[in-house]
């Protein structure tokens, strides 16, 4: 979003003017061909851009080469602990990796950037809160984010000293606060490079949903992040749809219609929850950006459906319909259900 840098990873620009984009990981082991398959048709479907797929073992390096052959979805291989996998991703179709500096060896890097660099391949260096080491956090004085922060300088600055550069720049914990000041570091002293935020092993369910916005919503404000996983206990297409929620809801990035819905109170005229339940499911049929306004009275109701695309404000007996702000008439309640559906048409 704010880097200067962009790079390119098969058709997909991360950073620069590009829009921040929306990522996801596969939770399917690579050698069930089907069903990764699968996971990766509904990621598209979803909206996601690039996914990370585990290479744990060299075994599994033959099954990354048919995902990559099969799969229109961008593949980042994520890497731990051993460079001989980096290397066996980038030969198997990976224009991607992540490695982490917690666990991967400085020393022993050289083969993978000489690799990296002949198949144009992008690294992200990805420090997690999890893996950071022993002697990153001594080198910190105890301070977790400054060591991740540094986890992530130590191996940027081998890369760019070997003259490396389609670099992506990422540190993530489960702390929402220790997320962002680690990131804060990074993108202050390196930036230049496309940033990668999220908050690692956020949970399930609404508390996963409310710290991974917590953490993301607020670098992004600050203008840091190119691309964001929401990483959640749950399916990757949930971590893509609240990715883009977070994006619409700050206005970065347009992805679904934009439903306004009151939180209804003893005011109501309408049953909002049950309106929006009809409603909801009709929405995925309208362009990107609309927005449709549920109203429960006619406190705040006739205003914002007025200024919605598509407005529904609730009345004693049922509710008004607007389009374009212009009445569309008012219905019985109990024939709401069978309108909508013609109502909601562009
Ligand atoms: S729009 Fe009406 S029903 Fe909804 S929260 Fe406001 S006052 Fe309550």
């Amino acid at each position: 979003m704010n880097s200067k840098r962009k790079v390119k990873i098969n058709n997909l620009t991360i950073g620069g003017s590009a829009p921040v984009r929306v990522e996801s990981m596969l939770k399917i082991s690579l050698d069930k061909h089907e069903e990764v398959l699968a996971q990766c048709e509904r990621l598209i479907d979803s909206g996601c851009e690039m996914a990370r797929a585990a290479l744990p073992d060299l075994k599994f390096a033959p099954d990354l080469k048919f995902l990559t052959e099969h799969t229109k979805l961008t593949i980042m291989a994520d890497i731990h602990f051993d460079p001989a996998l980096a290397i066996a991703a980038m030969e198997s179709g990976c224009r991607a990796i992540r490695i982490n500096p917690g666990n991967m060896p400085l020393n022993k890097l050289n083969d993978v950037i000489t690799t990296a660099k002949n198949l144009g391949v992008v690294i992200r260096i990805g420090a997690n809160g999890g893996s950071i080491s022993q002697k990153q956090l001594d080198e910190a004085k105890g301070d977790r984010a400054q060591a991740l922060y540094l986890a992530v300088r130590q191996q940027a600055e081998l890369l760019l000293s070997q003259n490396f550069t389609d670099l992506i720049l990422s540190a993530k914990s489960s702390s929402v606060p220790e997320c962002i000041k680690a990131n804060e570091l990074i993108a202050k002293n390196y930036p230049d490079f496309p940033m990668h935020i999220g908050l690692t092993e956020a949970g399930p369910g609404d508390g996963g949903i409310v710290k991974g916005t917590a953490c993301i919503s607020n670098l992004l404000l600050k203008g840091i992040g190119d691309t964001l996983r929401v990483s959640l206990t749950d399916e990757p297409e949930r971590e893509v749809k609240v990715g883009y929620e977070i994006l619409k809801a700050l206005e970065l990035r347009v992805k679904g219609v934009n439903l306004i819905s009151c939180p209804t109170c003893g005011r109501r005229r309408a049953d909002v929850m049950k309106l929006v339940k009809v409603v909801e499911p009709l929405l995925k049929n309208l362009p990107d950006g609309v927005s449709v306004a549920v109203m429960g009275c006619e406190v705040n109701g006739p205003k914002e459906a007025r200024h919605a695309k598509f407005g529904i404000a609730g009345t004693p007996g049922g509710a008004v319909l607007f389009r374009e702000g212009k009445p569309a008439g008012e219905y019985k309640f109990e024939d709401l259900e069978k309108i909508l559906p013609e109502f909601l048409k562009v």
